[in-house]
């Protein structure tokens, strides 16, 4: 595996895979949020800088075939502001006009091809009517991955060399996200600097912490973090739980919970939870108060009881006093902290207070000297709407990829790389 710093692109042409899955205005298609587009720059001014040309590939969205509205070209305009300079875009990423434009590319150019997805080869997912049987489908799923692997081969003749910089996709065995590194000798295939540094990040909070080391999970479910909080339990000291997943614990512990979520499934695994916490010596904190709605609606009428005394006709909808001074204490005392899921329902005003407060205790740890990483959409959000990104060590660009590979599963776009 080579490193991209290291790697001397002059007279060289990369295929890169960035992550331009970036959300668009519906009425005028403009960019409302060019994060991921700054994430892929300085890849691209590497490669470029160095005197080498970047063919950029991406998805966006999920479309079935060619659909305009989900077209790659509203990124154009952008990328070529922040790059100062024009970029040639082909309107078919696997067509003759790409194969041409690729082929007279020119030192110091770059080439932005459309939307991969437009091709249903690049997921490998067939998509058949739902009267279909399990062999047909069995059937066209074969044929689509022979057809995958030609797609990729495709794209790959494009370039010398391959670079995946598209954390937010690694978790996909995709045509351009995993099969493509087979087109390539293994000296001619990296990551881009954003894959670099997501994984320096999670590799320095899952290897080499400092202690002590809190993880603080939110959300709606236990079920979607169960995997996670397992894995994390052989890694932290201290595992704050909050948000929605919370009452599931207190009803299994005896609680009264009212009408809070619950997964009536889960109370036995929430038990096993706290046992194997306690078994591996690491201090499980839940919420010890709870505000509560009569509704789930920022109108709702608002009231603070102990967690587990929670009223018939009320929900749980964000910690309360007591457990934001101890959840922050927690915090502002640990030296690596990993972040996941809100503490509450943050999207209304009045339950926000809680994921706020812990946003702010991870930054102010983090101004002591701690290394903090924050992941998946919702706490992301809530930093961003704090203004506290940089206040924090590392913002994760991919929620779904990072959960996995914090849950200790392989990755297709990281493996292909590193050839595990
Ligand atoms: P997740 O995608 O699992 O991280 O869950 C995020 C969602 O959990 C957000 O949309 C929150 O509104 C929701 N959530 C957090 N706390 C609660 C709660 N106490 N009750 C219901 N939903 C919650």
């Amino acid at each position: 595996m080579k490193m991209i710093q290291d790697f001397d692109f002059k007279g060289i042409k990369a295929i890169v895979r960035v992550d331009f899955n970036v959300p668009l205005d519906k009425a005028t298609l403009a960019v409302t949020d060019d994060t991921r587009i700054r994430g892929a720059l300085p890849t691209i001014r590497k490669i470029t800088g160095d005197g080498g040309s970047a063919i950029l590939m991406s998805h966006l969205g999920r479309p079935q075939g060619v659909m305009p509205k989900y077209s790659l070209k509203p990124v154009l305009p952008v990328l070529e502001k922040h790059l100062g300079k024009k970029v040639l875009f082909a309107d078919d990423c696997a067509g003759e006009s790409a194969a041409t434009m690729a082929t007279a590319l020119k030192p110091g150019e770059v080439l932005l091809l459309e939307n991969v997805r437009f091709y249903p080869e690049e997921e490998g997912k067939p998509v058949l009517p739902e009267t279909a049987t399990d062999e047909e489908k069995k059937a066209a799923k074969a044929e689509l991955k022979v057809k995958q692997k030609e797609f990729a081969k495709r794209l790959a003749g494009y370039a010398d060399v391959y670079v995946n910089d598209a954390f937010g996709t690694a978790h996909r065995a995709h045509g351009t996200t995993a099969v493509i590194a087979d087109f390539f000798p293994k000296d001619k295939i990296m990551f881009g600097f954003l894959i670099n540094s997501e994984l320096e990040a999670m590799d320095k909070v899952l290897n080499n912490s400092q202690r002590p080391f809190t993880a603080i999970m939110g959300g709606a479910k236990v079920s979607d973090k169960i995997m996670l909080i397992e894995n994390l339990l052989n890694k932290v000291d201290n595992l704050i739980i909050g948000g929605g997943m919370t009452y599931t614990f207190i009803k299994a512990r005896g609680g009264r919970i009212g009408n809070s979520l619950c997964e009536e499934d889960k109370l036995g695994l929430a038990l096993e939870i706290l046992k194997k916490a306690e078994e591996k010596n690491v201090k499980l904190y839940l919420p010890v108060d709870s505000l509560n709605g009569n509704k789930f609606d920022n109108d709702a009428e608002t009231r603070v009881t102990a967690v587990d005394e929670v009223d018939d006709g009320w929900l749980g909808l964000d910690i309360a006093e007591k457990t934001i001074k101890q959840f922050s204490e927690v915090i502002e005392n640990s030296k690596t902290i990993l972040w996941n899921g809100p503490m509450g329902v943050f999207e209304m005003e009045k339950f926000s207070k809680g994921t706020t407060a812990i946003a702010k205790a991870i930054a102010a740890a983090t101004q002591k000297g701690a290394f903090s990483l924050i992941g998946g959409g919702d706490s992301v959000a809530a930093i961003n709407k704090n203004g506290l990104a940089d206040k924090v060590s590392y913002v994760s660009t991919g929620g779904g990829a990072m959960l996995e590979y914090m849950e200790g599963k392989k990755l297709p776009g990281i493996t292909a790389i590193r050839g595990e």
